[in-house]
């Protein structure tokens, strides 16, 4: 299959709705450039079974797709409610470490009592309960006031906004979950509740221990993320706008110039980012999402978002097919729209990367002025990809790499297309073979312009650089 012809990536969560090897190749088929596994649901084996199908897909359709596991964090929840129990304003209830403790309301965090100070809020269920912390034993037990009622469900999530919270990033679950994340080479690993950059060396330098390759998304859903941003940012290697604890964890009306400022700084620094949740949140169960939702998603195209991210609209939605395309159809539409390319980002002056970086953006010029069809890029790293991307070229970027560690991590990256090649031969002779490939492959016709990024001489793989461009003949 040839890729679809989106720039901005669609990340669809894989849950029972899409699982099956018919929904996910639908669904890629449609438009889906990223598979997410949520580690919050699911056992391994569901996990390795989703996996081993979408790789099974990616051989048969000739393509590369990105996989983001998406790892829990100190994710904080209440237990067991039966069939829920209705709270209201002004109830006294009992919260407990205590599992033996029948009459209270259970919580899976060990510090709760100790961390917690009367007079801080707890939010539960999305924002949706609001209870205030009237008194700790400091143990196990804490008493909260009903702020504002509603049904309390099992395994529901709780946000304590006001709290120092102490659990650590990665959590015991998590380490047997990166055990095998790790295991099976997937690209992306999503970290949740990240508070500092520290959290996102801690899993680099797990990941490096085991000698692996995988690249870390930090989720940016809590207030000290937005306070630790520009470091969050230089020490990950993609963030994530994650809105639905983000909305709850700071006030709501915050979020879409924080979403914005996001996406500006990640741009700046070549750091591809993701904006997430709620964005069709209609078509869990509806065949139609509402104008509210296509605007949302427009919005964050034009923002210049690398990813829009698809939640319970295709893990557990009745449309998700659907959903897919709908979002498609949003993307192709906006990136009509001269508004989102060559925005005014230019080289930093760092002289170790100048030169390479002077070429991608100059890359990004040319394809302009030139209505190229797309730039061509060798990269063993990926640097380049990365790179041109982070200047929004108004052409598709093709990678041709020989490190097959690349090829389904770069599925992430806005404008990217990756291919597997190992010729080194001449510069002269990879062009020549690239853009028969291209015109093959119909990614590009006869009389299109191309520009090409490479090293010089070619068999050294040193960093780029060298532009040239070419006609398809
Ligand atoms: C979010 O909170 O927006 C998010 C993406 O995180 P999760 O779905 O893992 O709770």
């Amino acid at each position: 299959m040839k890729y679809l012809d989106n720039k901005t990536k669609i990340i669809a969560t894989i849950g029972p709705a899409t699982s099956s090897r018919e929904m996910l190749k639908k669904i890629i088929e449609t438009g889906v450039n990223v598979c997410r596994l949520n580690f919050s649901h699911g056992t391994h084996a569901d996990h390795k079974e989703v996996l081993e199908r979408i790789r099974s897909i990616d051989e048969e359709l000739e393509i590369h797709t990105g996989i983001l596991a998406d790892l829990q964090g100190p994710k904080i929840r209440i237990g067991d409610m039966g069939e829920g129990r209705e709270v209201v304003a002004g109830d006294l209830l009992q919260i407990t470490t205590n599992k033996d403790n029948p009459d209270a309301i259970w919580i899976n965090y060990k510090d709760f009592p100790r961390d917690v100070q009367q007079g801080e809020n707890i939010l539960l269920d999305d924002g949706k309960l609001k209870f205030e912390i009237v008194s700790t034993d400091g143990k196990e037990n804490v008493e909260a006031k009903v702020i504002f009622g509603g049904i309390l469900k099992s395994r529901k999530g709780v946000n304590l906004p006001d709290t120092k919270i102490s659990m650590p990033c990665l959590t015991e679950k998590d380490l047997v979950d990166l055990e095998f994340v790790l295991k099976y080479d997937i690209p992306w690993i999503g970290l949740s509740f990240v508070r500092s950059a520290d959290d996102v060396l801690e899993l680099k330098s797990r990941i490096a221990k085991a000698d692996k390759t995988s690249l870390v998304v930090a989720k940016i859903e809590k207030p000290e993320a937005v306070q630790n941003l520009d470091a969050i940012i230089d020490e990950a290697d993609a963030l994530m706008v994650a809105r639905g604890d983000l909305g709850v964890e700071i006030p709501l009306q915050e979020v879409p110039l924080i979403q914005k400022s996001i996406v500006k700084q990640c741009r700046n620094k070549a750091k591809p980012v993701i904006i997430a949740t709620q964005m069709m949140e209609s078509m869990i169960d509806s065949f139609a999402p509402s104008r509210a939702e296509v605007n949302d998603v427009a919005n964050a195209v034009l923002d210049g978002a690398d990813a829009v991210m698809l939640s319970g609209e295709t893990s557990v939605g009745k449309y998700p097919v659907e959903v897919v395309s709908t979002m498609m159809k949003i993307v192709m539409r906006i990136e009509q729209s001269d508004q989102i390319y060559n925005t005014e980002i230019f080289p930093e002056d760092v002289p170790a990367r100048f030169i390479t970086d002077s070429i991608c953006n100059s890359a990004a010029q040319l394809a302009k002025t030139a209505h190229a069809t797309g730039i061509v890029t060798m990269t063993f790293s990926g640097y380049t990809a990365f790179k041109t991307a982070s200047y929004r070229p108004n052409g598709f970027i093709f990678v041709f790499t020989a490190n097959r560690k690349i090829l389904d991590m770069l599925s992430l990256v806005w404008g990217v297309k990756s291919f597997y090649y190992n010729e080194f031969v001449s510069t002269d002779h990879t062009i020549d073979e690239v853009k028969l490939f291209l015109k093959e492959y119909k990614y590009a016709e006869v009389g299109d312009y191309v520009i090409h990024i490479a090293s010089m001489p070619i068999a050294r793989k040193g960093m780029s650089n060298m532009l040239r461009i070419s006609h398809i003949k």
